[in-house]
This record gives C-alpha cells, sequence and structure tokens, in this order.
C-alpha cells in the first residue's frame, strides 16, 4: 500500500513541467489525479503513460484556470471520478518576462489571471468541502520570486508574492480545521517557463545561465513530502534553490 492511495489530487499546470512532474509522482504513491491545463493532448499523453503504471489513475480536464465555470467543473468533475478532493496543487503559472517600463500590459493581465486569479478560483473551488470534511491539503506554487525581485520580473514578482500571501493567510484562516495549507517557493528549474515571454533578450539572458537547474522532480519531491506527513503535520513554507 502506497502512502497516497484513495487519495484524489488535482494538479493544475499538469502539461508540462513541475506540475507533470507533480501529477506523476502523486500517482506512484498511490493518488488518483486529476489533470489540468490548456493543452488537452499533452495531458492525454500524461495520463496514458500513469494508467499504464500500477498505481494511482488519472484523468485529464482541459481547463483555463482564469475562468472560474472551468475551475468549478474540473473540481467536480475529480469528485464525480474518483471522489471528494484530498489535494489540490495549484501549480498552473506564467512568467511573462519584461520591465515595467515595456508596458506590456496585457500581460501582466495574463500573469495576473492566471497566477493569482486562477489560484483563488482553485481553492474556492474544494475548500468548502474540505473544511466540511475536516481534511484536505492546499499546495501553492509560489517561487523564489516570491521572496525576492529581480529587476526584469517586478510583475511575475509580485503576483508570487500574491500567492505566498494567499498561502500564509489560508495558513491562519485554517488553523484547527484540519485543511493543510503548503507554499513550495522553487529556484530556477529547468522547464518551459522562461520561454513564453515575447522579449527575446531577457528569454536568451534566462536561458543562457551557467548555473546547474533543478529538475522539475526536485520539486515534485518537495510536493510529495509536504502531502505525505502524518495529519498533524503542517508543512507551511518549503524553499528549494539550485546549489
Ligand atoms: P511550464 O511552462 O512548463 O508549465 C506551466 C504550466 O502552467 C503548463 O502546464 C501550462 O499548461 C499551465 N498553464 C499556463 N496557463 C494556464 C491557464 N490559463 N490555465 C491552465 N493552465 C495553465 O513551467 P513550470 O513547470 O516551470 O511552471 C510551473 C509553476 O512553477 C509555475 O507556477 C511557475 O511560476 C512556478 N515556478 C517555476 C520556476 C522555474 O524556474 N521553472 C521557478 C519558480 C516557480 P497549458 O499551457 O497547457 O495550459
Amino acid at each position: 500500500m502506497t502512502k497516497l492511495s484513495g487519495k484524489t489530487a488535482i494538479v493544475t499546470g499538469a502539461s508540462s513541467g513541475i506540475g507533470a512532474a507533480i501529477a506523476e509522482q502523486l500517482a506512484s504513491e498511490g493518488a488518483n489525479v486529476v489533470l489540468a491545463a490548456r493543452r488537452k493532448e499533452k495531458l492525454e499523453e500524461l495520463v496514458e503513460s500513469i494508467n499504464k503504471e500500477e498505481n494511482g489513475k488519472a484523468i485529464a480536464v482541459e481547463t483555463d484556470v482564469a475562468k472560474q465555470s472551468e475551475v468549478d467543473t474540473l473540481a467536480e468533475k475529480a469528485s464525480e471520478t474518483f471522489g471528494e478532493v484530498d489535494i489540490y496543487v495549484n501549480n498552473a503559472g506564467l512568467m511573462l518576462m519584461s520591465t515595467i517600463q515595456k508596458g506590456h500590459v496585457n500581460e501582466w493581465d495574463q500573469m495576473i489571471d492566471v497566477n493569482i486569479k486562477g489560484v483563488l478560483y482553485g481553492v474556492n473551488s474544494v475548500l468548502p468541502k474540505m473544511v466540511e470534511r475536516s481534511t484536505g491539503h492546499l499546495v501553492n506554487i509560489s517561487s523564489v520570486a516570491g521572496h525576492e525581485v529581480a529587476k526584469v520580473n517586478a510583475v511575475y514578482s509580485a503576483t508570487k508574492f500574491a500567492v505566498r500571501a494567499l498561502s500564509m493567510g489560508l495558513e491562519k484562516e485554517l488553523a484547527r480545521t484540519g485543511v493543510r495549507v503548503t507554499n513550495i517557493s522553487p529556484g530556477a528549474v529547468a522547464t518551459d517557463l522562461a520561454s513564453h515571454g515575447t522579449d527575446e533578450d531577457l528569454k536568451k539572458k534566462a536561458s543562457n545561465s551557467d548555473r546547474k537547474k533543478l529538475e522539475a522532480n526536485d520539486i515534485a519531491r518537495a510536493v510529495v513530502y509536504a502531502v505525505t506527513q502524518p495529519d498533524y503535520v503542517n508543512v507551511n513554507e518549503v524553499t528549494v534553490r539550485p546549489v
């Protein structure tokens, strides 16, 4: 029997990078995982590979986390398929690097919608039931950019500070309810995250770093660590940086 047997976990942003690794590792601990993101075909590939294994099962639910109705549907499909949601990992995120002076208002809107509102919609979709059942675990993926601000990334950083603020507030609000909250702050991880912006110079700089980056699995292990502790242990903040 694996540690998360019979548990239901939702992972947003599971179509690539850190989210895909989290989904795989939760499933290998026995959790049934519901994979959410916009790229359905990527989710389906991961569903197929998870379902080939002996451990937890997976389904894909195409979801734009910036749309509240889609996030609510995600939570409904998860509980209909596998039973009440025990773990919700708010991992979906966008980093569109640029200085504020460039005035990329549309990119700010996207980051705020996905990185902040997406997290709130996710929490809102499962929290009432978790409180009613006196059990559940919210895991929010912030960043070291939620602790420190770089000059080319202030808006992204602001969204990740917001994720930490939400995690800290939730932790206080939910003390004694039985619902646990974990905020995870990764340093640089080798994923596609930095490739989505429009500033080619900054993208090049991000990819040219000579420092060995973390791997997505390094962050997934931190998630598994937090959600497999005994019920009375609430791991609130984990920061993982490359050496
Ligand atoms: P990726 O770009 O590989 O993954 C981002 C994921 O978010 C994708 O699965 C993408 O799926 C999903 N996503 C983006 N927009 C939406 C949306 N509107 N609705 C649903 N899903 C969405 O990057 P990472 O794996 O690195 O990023 C995962 C998280 O880790 C992010 O929150 C990021 O901020 C955080 N992080 C990453 C670090 C790094 O160095 N890589 C460092 C610190 C934190 P799709 O496009 O299919 O919708």
